[in-house]
């Protein structure tokens, strides 16, 4: 079974582009089995849960969140499902306790996106696993989340983060057997049943438009323009310049 375990949709993430079903369509088309919905602090209510799965099945939908916490981390949280998860104010170490005592699965997503270095306490709260691929896990940042998860014998998880429908799927995971509920989704990741992989030719696809944005940005770095220029004659989304700023590359 291949699943994304890491997507928002518009209606819950005030950052995605696509709607749900757009999403769900796409990822239908792109051949993926299951998706998880991580937005951003909320939930995707069970009711709506259910009448997506009804509607798309066999394609199976899970609802997980991403949490932004207090060190600056973000962790995806699957089998814990508690409104107290919709607040903001989680340290790593708190988050940690409450998603063990319910038995759920926690995962890093994209570290070193906005730091040098991981800046959660992972060495005496490991989570399940660390997202190694994403769209927005730069693969200059893979040796250094190699030799995170060699360290303390982690496995990866590799997502999309899609915030787009054209953009689900692009990384994903390919499970060795189908899970019955998301309990059993989450055994099957804890155990390790599952292997990495990815849609080639559209990643290619992505990093020639990841190329083609960094050589602007390169030039109006080298003009002295700034982030809010940046923003203001693109419309982008600023972070894409603070990347190359800082010497690295959304080229995934
Ligand atoms: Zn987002
Ligand atoms: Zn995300």
């Amino acid at each position: 079974m291949k699943i994304d375990l890491h997507v928002h949709a518009k209606e819950r993430s005030a950052c995605g582009e696509s709607g749900e079903e757009e999403m769900l369509r796409a990822a239908v088309a792109y051949g993926l089995d299951g998706l998880v919905f991580t937005d951003h602090h909320r939930f995707i209510s069970l009711d709506r849960l259910e009448e997506l799965n009804r509607k798309y099945a066999p394609f199976r939908v899970f609802g997980g969140i991403e949490i932004s916490v207090d060190e600056g981390e973000d962790v995806l949280v699957l089998g814990a499902r508690d409104s107290k998860l919709e607040t903001r104010d989680w340290s790593y170490a708190r988050l940690f306790a409450f998603v063990r005592e319910r038995g759920g699965y926690l995962a890093l997503a994209h570290p070193f996106r906005y730091h040098d270095r991981i800046t959660v306490d992972i060495d005496t709260y490991p989570p399940d696993a660390i997202e190694l691929h994403s769209k927005n896990t730069g693969a200059c940042d893979a040796p250094l989340i190699l030799a995170v998860l060699e360290r303390l014998k982690l496995p990866p998880i590799c997502n999309s983060d899609a915030h787009r429908a054209e953009h689900v799927g692009v990384y994903y995971n390919q499970l060795a057997r189908e899970p019955g509920d998301e309990r059993e989704l989450i055994q099957i990741l804890k155990a390790g049943e599952y292997t990495c992989a990815s849609m080639e030719k559209r990643i290619a696809a992505i990093n020639r438009e990841v190329e083609e944005r960094e050589r602007l940005i390169r030039g109006m770095i080298a003009r002295g323009q700034s982030r809010d220029d940046y923003r203001r004659e693109t419309g982008h989304w600023p972070g894409h310049y603070d990347r190359v700023a800082e010497g690295k590359s959304y080229r995934i």
